[in-house]
């Protein structure tokens, strides 16, 4: 096959990103992606008339790449609201922003979640997610655990376990709080600055907009269904040569390998092994007038008890009530326990409806499961000795690394490091 300037390896968030940027900066590029569709983990599915996300996933509104590569009017999306009800005690309790929420943030104050040690410690925290400058840096580490950080600033064990274990928890699927302090902090920033948001469409529409900024005539440079399996110096060591799935060869000024972290290892066997977090989502369809009232608001449950197996429950057509048929309503919890998403598919869904049972009442009998999820390889962990671990971009002459376990697992960390890699590859072919 003939070349191109850049040569990008993968299509999830951070190639097609990347791919964004060559294409901004005029230099020919070409994107492999193994699979037959693109977005890596952001995907979105229809099935009897709902719209289902892969995994439970939300966009924040305060991410800064967003604005540099999705037009928010088009991607077309609202915001849960701004608070979470927390299953503690044999009953829900509310805690809220108090910005965005000042009558629940008050009424939070009562709940029985916060003590007067938590307002006290809370108070600076939130004060500095708010408005602190500069915002922390995700890709930054600070190599001591969330946990650690939490106790430091005085927060009580109850509503570190109650509340900062589900929630967080949840956002990176990992029921330890033992990633490290300095994503947590950014996502507390993020939290704090923005809201978190569903477009119209699922989540998958992400992966679609970016595609859509890619101009007609350069559709073809995406080459789907087209794994790289080697990559190796060029002639006279000039530039790279990637091998394919299908025998061919591509020649590359430039290489960016934007896989998630198990692939890249895959094509870079030097790179360290990465510890991965998993999740499963389940989902179940029942008669809107059958929802319980708790999951009619958009707005997060979480599991303060730390039983399980569901650690975060949402309604989807709470937010976007098309996402399933007229008159009915989409209900999804996820699961993030290892020890839980090795049970079976049918072991797993009894045990979450004996949960929801305890928590809504005998009506869940009726709710018609629609589908388990399961994610082995969901988010890279982030514990401090994870993070010793994240490859650099600059691998070689010419070969650049991206993707979530590059910079942070997250939408905003994979566009970043694919953006930045590609900045990067075009910048040395102008000094070239
Ligand atoms: C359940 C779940 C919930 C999440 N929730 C959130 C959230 O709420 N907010 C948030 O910001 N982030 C969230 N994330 C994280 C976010 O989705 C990821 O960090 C991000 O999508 C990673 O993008 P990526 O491009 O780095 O990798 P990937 O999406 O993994 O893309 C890599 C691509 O490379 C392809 N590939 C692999 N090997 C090869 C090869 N040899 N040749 C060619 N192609 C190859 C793969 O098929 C894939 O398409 C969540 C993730 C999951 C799974």
């Amino acid at each position: 096959m003939g070349g191109a300037q850049v040569l990008i390896i993968g299509g999830g968030v951070a190639g097609l990103c990347a791919a964004i940027v060559c294409e901004r900066a005029r230099v020919s590029w070409r994107l492999l992606e193994s699979s037959e569709r693109i977005g890596g983990r952001v995907s979105s599915r229809i099935q009897d008339g709902c719209t289902i996300d892969r995994g439970f996933a939300v966009l924040l509104s305060s991410y800064s790449e967003i604005a540099r590569f999705i037009d928010w009017n088009a991607l077309d999306v609202r915001a849960l609201r701004a608070s979470a009800r927390v299953w503690t005690g044999g009953r829900f309790r509310t805690i809220a922003h108090p910005l965005a929420h000042p009558a629940a943030g008050v009424a939070g104050l009562f709940s029985g979640l916060l003590s007067v040690r938590d307002v006290a410690a809370l108070l600076p925290m939130a004060v500095g997610a708010a408005w602190g400058v500069p915002i922390p840096d995700p890709s930054a580490r600070r190599s001591i655990s969330t946990e650690q950080l939490l106790f430091k600033r005085g927060v009580t064990r109850n509503l570190v376990d109650s509340f900062f274990r589900p929630f967080f928890g949840g956002v990176f699927l990992d029921p330890t709080l033992g990633y490290d302090a300095a994503p947590f902090e950014w996502r507390l920033a993020m939290f704090a600055r923005g809201r978190a948001t569903l477009p119209r469409r699922g989540m998958g529409a992400i992966a679609e907009q970016l595609r859509l900024a890619l101009p007609e005539h350069s559709r073809d440079c995406l080459v789907m269904r087209c794994g790289a399996q080697g990559i190796e110096s060029g002639p006279n060591g000039a530039g790279w040569l990637v091998r394919d799935s299908s025998g061919g060869t591509h020649a590359a000024k430039q290489v960016i390998v934007a896989c998630d972290a198990l692939s890249a290892r895959k094509l870079l066997p030097a790179l360290p092994a990465r510890r991965w977090c998993s999740t499963v989502t389940l989902v179940w369809k029942v008669k809107s007038a059958n929802c319980p009232p708790p999951l009619r608001r958009p707005e997060l449950l979480l599991d303060g008890t730390g039983r399980g197996p569901v650690n975060h429950a949402v309604s989807p057509t709470s937010v976007w009530p098309d996402h399933a048929p007229l008159g009915e309503s989409l209900i999804s919890g996820s699961v993030i326990d290892p020890a839980y998403c090795e049970l079976s598919d049918a072991d797993l869904e009894a045990r979450c409806r004996a949960q929801f049972t305890a928590w809504f009442g005998s009506g869940v009998a009726e709710w018609k499961h629609m589908a388990t999820e399961r994610i082995a390889q969901a988010l890279p962990r982030q514990h401090p000795e994870d993070l010793a671990l994240r490859p650099i971009m600059h691998h070689a002459e010419g070969f650049w690394i991206a993707g979530d376990h590059v910079s942070d697992g997250s939408i905003e960390g994979a566009m970043r490091s694919g953006r930045q890699a590609a900045e990067s590859a075009c910048a040395s072919l102008r000094c070239a």
